[in-house]
Parts: structure tokens; C-alpha cells; sequence
């Protein structure tokens, strides 16, 4: 048996609000396997990015532990690139700056920086825009630029929250596509946070449902559907009937 790339076991995560315990997880544990796609899926405030930010290391749990190649994680690791609902760039960087500076405070020299950057500005279609300030951008090309940043760290996860909550169905639905393309040539192991039954569906190997008070996993499913997830797989009734169990698991806990 081959260990998982990412456990989860047995995670709480306790926060004290006035004289009570508040539980945002409580007993989470979960397997992820090398080059899995897991969405992570349920109503507001059930602990999903609790539980992406002790994954992360930005949070740590109060019970429990979370491991990354069998190790604990301790705080953020370059292995793990992160990408947050707001895109997180630095306003006064031009795209490829800010693709850069990763790879800069990682101690990668000047023309390594510059070959990776453009790759992934191109992998992302922003080559017109690497000379750009954040505040000329579109949602989406903020976010795509977001995601060449966390790819341009070569990680060997993406964690990812939310990423694509703030943009428009259309922008959205590319970005989808796109991300999915690079996934099938790369395999990176990805965890994405969403509270879309059809973007959690559409994406992944496997949706975990998880419910609130406590937060906690109360679903798992997989999804056997084959990649590419065209728009012809969007709309076929096997993708209904999976969108149909878990939006039954998510809205009836
Ligand atoms: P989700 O991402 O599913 O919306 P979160 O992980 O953000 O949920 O939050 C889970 C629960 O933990 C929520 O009820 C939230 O209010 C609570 N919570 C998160 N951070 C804190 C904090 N720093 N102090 C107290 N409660 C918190």
C-alpha cells in the first residue's frame, strides 16, 4: 500500500467564543492519494477552510494532526501552493512580478525566474498582460495570475479556496476547464474548496461532503466520470445523478 500524500486524522479545531467551545472541525479524518483531485463541498461556516488552513499549516488544530508526505505539517511549506478566493496579489508588482516573487524569496536566480514566469503567464494566457498592474486586470486574469504564482513554485498541492467564488458563471466555467487541462498533464495533488455542488462535482476524483455544528465529514463520494470533463459530460445524466447525491448530502444534513 502506498501512503497517502495528504492524511487527515482524527482533526479538531476548537475555538473558544465567550465561556464556550465552539467545534469548526471536529474528529476529521481523510486520505488523499498522490495526483487526486478532492473537492471539499458544504454549507457556509462547516469548517472547509478550517480545515484547507490546517492543511496549509496557516492554522493549526487543537486535536488531532495533518500530514503531508508523512510528515506533520507545522506551518507553510513550499510544497503547497495556496490560492485564496481574493486573489492576493501585490497591487504595486505587474503580473510578472508578482508570478516572480515567490521564486525570489525561494532563492531562484534571476534568469530561472524569468524562464519559469513566462511559462506560466503563458500557461495561464497572460502573456499580453505581464507587463500589468493588478488594477488594469479582470477578475479572472487577477486570479489566473494568482494560479500561475502558485505554479511557478512548482508545488506539489494545490490548496485551493474558493478560488473561483467571485467571478462570473462564464469566467468561471473556463477557468474550470483550465485548470482541469493542466491537472491531466501534471497530476498535482489538488484539494479545492467550494460551496458549488456543480463546480465540486465537475472537477473532481472525489467530493467529501461535510455538514456544521460540528464541522465535520459526512459524505464521500466518488465520481467515475472521464477526463476530459467536456461540457457534453456537464450535461449528461450521469453527472446529474452525481450533482443530485451530493446536493442531497450537502442540503439535507
Ligand atoms: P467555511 O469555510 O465552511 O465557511 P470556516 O472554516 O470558515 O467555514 O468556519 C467554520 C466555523 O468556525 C464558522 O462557524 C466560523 O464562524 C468559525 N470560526 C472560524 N474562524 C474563527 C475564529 N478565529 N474564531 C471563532 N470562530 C471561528
Amino acid at each position: 500500500m502506498t501512503a497517502a500524500k495528504i492524511s487527515v486524522r482524527d482533526v479538531s479545531r476548537t475555538y473558544r467564543v465567550g465561556r464556550e467551545d465552539f467545534a469548526a472541525l471536529a474528529g476529521v479524518s481523510l486520505d488523499i492519494a498522490d495526483g487526486e483531485f478532492v473537492t471539499v463541498v458544504g454549507p457556509s461556516g462547516c469548517g472547509k477552510s478550517t480545515l484547507l488552513n490546517v492543511l496549509a499549516g496557516l492554522d493549526q488544530p487543537t486535536g488531532g494532526s495533518a500530514l503531508v508526505d508523512g510528515d506533520p505539517v507545522t506551518g507553510p511549506g513550499p510544497e503547497r501552493g495556496v490560492i485564496f478566493q481574493q486573489y492576493a496579489l501585490f497591487p504595486w508588482l505587474t503580473v510578472r512580478r508578482n508570478v516572480e516573487f515567490g521564486l525570489r524569496t525561494a532563492g531562484v536566480g534571476r534568469a530561472e525566474r524569468r524562464e519559469r514566469a513566462e511559462r506560466f503567464i503563458r500557461l495561464v494566457g497572460l502573456e499580453r498582460f505581464a507587463d500589468a498592474l493588478p488594477k488594469t486586470l479582470s477578475g479572472g486574469m487577477k486570479q489566473r495570475c494568482a494560479i500561475a504564482r502558485a505554479y511557478a513554485a512548482d508545488p506539489s498541492i494545490l490548496l485551493m479556496d474558493e478560488p473561483f467564488g467571485a467571478l462570473d458563471s462564464l469566467t468561471r466555467v473556463r477557468l474550470q476547464e483550465q485548470l482541469l487541462d493542466t491537472w491531466t498533464s501534471d497530476r498535482r495533488t489538488v484539494v479545492f474548496v467550494t460551496h458549488d455542488v456543480d463546480e465540486a462535482v465537475f472537477l473532481a476524483n472525489r467530493v467529501v461532503v461535510m455538514a456544521a455544528r460540528p464541522g465535520r465529514i459526512v459524505e464521500t463520494v466518488a465520481v467515475d466520470l472521464p477526463y476530459p470533463r467536456t461540457e457534453q459530460i456537464r450535461l449528461s445524466p450521469e453527472f446529474a445523478a452525481l450533482r443530485n447525491r451530493v446536493w442531497q448530502a450537502v442540503h439535507h444534513q
